[in-house]
């Protein structure tokens, strides 16, 4: 008879990013928010954190460095006794030989003197998403009642200032951002922001992104990126990381036998679980998900399943076989594919309509017009000595 846990470990080669939902609430109401459940005041319960890291720590997935993502809602909307009392726990369960990380990805609206005192305490990395200056932010991250949320944001990176808590934020483009590569820059120097990730309005789930319908976001992407990277190159120590540059040099400047993995199409790679103890892989946004072909993207429950048997279940044989198709087909078909390794399922089958497909605006977007700027910038640079 079959070993489980060995059919198991030949699916799964490693955990490398836990991402918890300790509740689907979000304080805020943001425009473009594809999270179905965010209204809901429901929370993770002692038993069910203990259950997920009991498991994957005994899981042999883990290996060297667990990365946790407290995500989705918003999690600063639970006391800091509940992540004092959680993080206490985990490294009791704690193996000595693994380390933990914990990150928290916030709107930081939240954000005041004691959580920046935990963050600093805890060393936990943090994230917070604001979309530029106010009037690109709150066109879109807006309170339940309507209100832009910029203020209470602004307030917040500034106390992690203050604190000097490291942080990075979060941008999300939309195409009149995008235009306005100075106006961000200005702003996120003026605000002694130094770590930027951008991303762009996406379609996942029910949401319908408007960015993908305008015609030349290909370009404008391109030009918002580039122009940005010069501006930030002709002011060293402002800008210390631009995250799609930074990526996009990585993939391409590798050496010819250095390991590539695209952590978003591994099983278990990525692992979700939301306040329920439902347990998902591959894109995390897939968690909170329904589809008429899949139905739910659920593979169990850590606490009536043993994460194990997770890889055995029917629907993970399912999806498994499709993402691996389109990974195939990437493979086969895109001049790209040896920096990005087949995408991201969620985009494919937002955009679509299947894992089993290959393009989509947002690979376009974050792949292959961030490649291509890093290879003009490699065709103009002046060779060494020169
Ligand atoms: S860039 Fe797009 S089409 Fe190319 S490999 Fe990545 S996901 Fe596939």
């Amino acid at each position: 008879m079959a070993d489980p846990g060995r059919t198991a470990s030949r699916v799964v080669s490693r955990i490398e990013l836990l991402v918890v939902q300790p509740t689907p609430f979000c304080n805020i109401d943001c425009l473009y928010c594809y999270l179905p459940h965010r209204g809901s005041k429901a929370v993770v319960a002692r038993e069910t954190l203990f259950n997920l890291f009991s498991q994957v720590f005994a899981s042999g997935w883990v290996r060297d460095c667990l990365s946790v993502v407290w995500h989705a809602g918003e999690p600063m909307v639970l006391p800091i006794g509940f992540y004092r009392d959680a993080f206490r726990m985990i490294e009791q369960l704690r193996p000595p030989e693994l380390g933990v990380q914990h990150s928290f990805q916030t709107n930081g609206t939240l954000i005041d003197e004691a959580w920046c005192a935990f963050f600093a305490d805890a060393h936990v990395n943090v994230g917070v998403s604001i979309d530029g200056p106010r009037q690109f932010h709150d066109h879109n991250r807006l309170t339940r009642s309507g209100r832009g949320t910029f203020d209470r944001t602004i307030r917040g990176i500034r106390l992690l200032r203050r604190h000097e808590v490291p942080f990075h934020v979060i941008s999300v483009l939309s195409p009149v951002s995008m235009a306005e590569p100075r106006e961000m820059f200005d702003f996120y120097v003026e605000e002694g922001i130094e770590r930027v990730c951008f991303n762009v309005e996406e379609s996942e789930g029910e949401h319908v992104s408007q960015s993908f319908a305008e015609t030349g976001v290909d370009r404008a992407y391109y030009r918002f990126l580039s122009e940005f990277w010069r501006l930030s190159a002709n002011a060293p120590g402002k800008i210390t990381f631009i995250r799609e540059i930074e990526h996009a040099i990585q993939q391409v400047i590798r050496p010819a036998d250095a390991p590539f993995g695209n952590q978003l199409v591994e099983p278990f790679a990525i692992t979700s679980m939301d306040w329920a103890g439902n347990i998902s892989t591959f894109s995390p946004e897939l968690l909170g998900l329904k589809n008429p072909a899949y139905e739910d993207f659920l593979l169990g429950n850590i606490n009536r399943d043993a994460l194990i048997d997770l890889p055995q279940r029917p629907n993970f044989a399912t999806m498994l076989a499709d993402i691996q198709a389109g990974v195939a087909m990437c493979r086969e078909r895109c001049e790209y594919f040896s920096v990005c390794g087949g995408g991201e399922p969620v985009n494919k089958l937002a955009e679509n309509g299947s894992f089993v497909s290959t393009e989509t605006t947002y690979c376009r977007l974050t792949k292959m017009r961030a490649t291509d700027l890093v290879l003009d910038a490699l065709d103009h640079a002046p060779l060494a000595g020169s």
